[in-house]
């Protein structure tokens, strides 16, 4: 492939250049009028809070509804309908096929500049951000989904494949609540990274399993299903648990922890259920959630293993940063903690 092929591939077309400011657009309203629970969130600097609505279910359910009438929902247009994201995926040959396009206005964005929590028309960027990532990661796994059905190449794999990202990306707006008590939205500037992580990064990698897919077939015996539903079903657990006894604990350190009064150090840090086993026990829950993904893709490659293995990487990193932010924020009351709990992520291991 020349330079100059590459560069091609680079450039969006208008039609998707459309599409993207049309999502972004609709994101932007539907954020703003839709119903949804108003959530504060942390403390900030200055003592102030601000408040999150969380409508991200009922706009993705509305958007979803609206491509539905719209486009009827016919297998082609909701390939071409959800080319979505300029960032994303150019229609060629009526939908026949997807190559990733990136576009330069959004790499250009930078000039966000590094803010905490920068606001534009009542709206929080960062949680614009994630939100608009995790819903064009949904719509590119559909537009996959609807080519394998088109091409008649649908797999048990493409199903569980397409069916933990779902339940996940679902899960994660049904408590898109939660949102508000992480690293990224408490802590994260946002810049370069952050917009390109959330628009780009997530939809794209996240979703090579399928593309991959696409084009390589596997097959996988009973007990191959059976332990990547127990990979699924184990890493929600830890996954959902975690960050809701965390949640949860910021809201009241009273509540009682798997029905026990919870364990609290210096009457901030929680110490019991999943935050009494490793200090950062959500990790390892989304970890075995990221490898649940790419199990349907079988051994033969390492390709569909790029995000758990990207994820891996990421979550160490973000571990030793979270530990050095809570260290100097907690002080003591974090040694205590480290004293009681002195794994990180995975018991035993780390
Ligand atoms: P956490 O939700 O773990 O938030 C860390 C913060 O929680 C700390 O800074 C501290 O903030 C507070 N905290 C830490 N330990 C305790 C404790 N024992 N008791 C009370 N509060 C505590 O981190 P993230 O925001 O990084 O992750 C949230 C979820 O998002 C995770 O499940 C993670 O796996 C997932 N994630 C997924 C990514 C992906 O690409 N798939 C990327 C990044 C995250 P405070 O100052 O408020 O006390």
């Amino acid at each position: 492939m020349d330079l100059g092929h590459l560069l091609h591939l680079l450039i969006p077309s208008w039609k998707s250049v459309a599409i993207l400011a049309l999502f972004f657009t609709y994101l932007a309203i539907a954020g703003s009028i839709l119903p949804g629970k108003l959530v504060p969130g942390a403390t900030l600097p200055d003592g102030s809070r601000l408040h999150y609505r969380c409508n991200g279910l009922l706009s993705l359910l509305v958007l979803v509804g609206l491509l539905g009438v719209g486009a009827k929902m016919d297998i082609v247009s909701l390939n071409v309908t959800l080319v979505l994201y300029a960032v994303g995926c150019k229609s060629t040959n009526q939908g026949s096929s997807l190559k990733p396009h990136v576009t330069e206005n959004l790499l250009d964005d930078w000039w966000f500049g590094i803010q905490l929590n920068p606001q534009f028309m009542g709206i929080d960027l960062k949680f614009f951000f994630v939100r608009a990532g995790m819903m064009g990661w949904l719509f590119i796994n559909l537009s996959v989904l609807a080519r394998s059905v088109q091409d008649g190449t649908l797999s048990q794999s493409m199903i569980l494949y397409q069916l933990f990202c779902a339940l996940y990306i679902l899960d994660y707006f049904v408590h898109e609540e939660y949102m508000t008590s992480t690293w990224d939205i408490i802590a994260e500037k946002l810049g370069f990274m952050l917009v390109f992580g959330d628009l780009v990064w997530i939809p794209f990698t996240f979703s090579i399993q399928g593309w991959w897919l696409l084009s390589t077939k596997v097959e996988l015996g009973t007990a191959a299903v059976v332990a990547n539903c127990l990979t699924f079903l184990i890493g929600y657990l830890v996954f959902r648990g975690a960050n809701k006894q965390k949640h949860v604990f910021k809201k009241n350190p009273k509540a009682p922890i798997w029905g026990k009064p919870a364990r609290v150090i210096g009457g901030k840090l929680l110490a019991s259920g999943y935050w009494g086993i490793a200090r950062h026990c959500n990790y390892l829950g989304d970890l075995l959630l990221a490898l649940s993904f790419s199990l349907p893709c079988g051994i033969s490659s390492p390709v569909p293993y790029f995000y758990p293995i990207y994820l891996l990487i990421l979550l160490i990193w973000r571990e030793r940063r979270d530990e050095a932010r809570c260290a100097e924020k907690y002080r003591e009351i974090w040694a205590e903690y480290r004293r009681l709990v002195p794994w990180r992520i995975l018991p035993y291991v780390y």
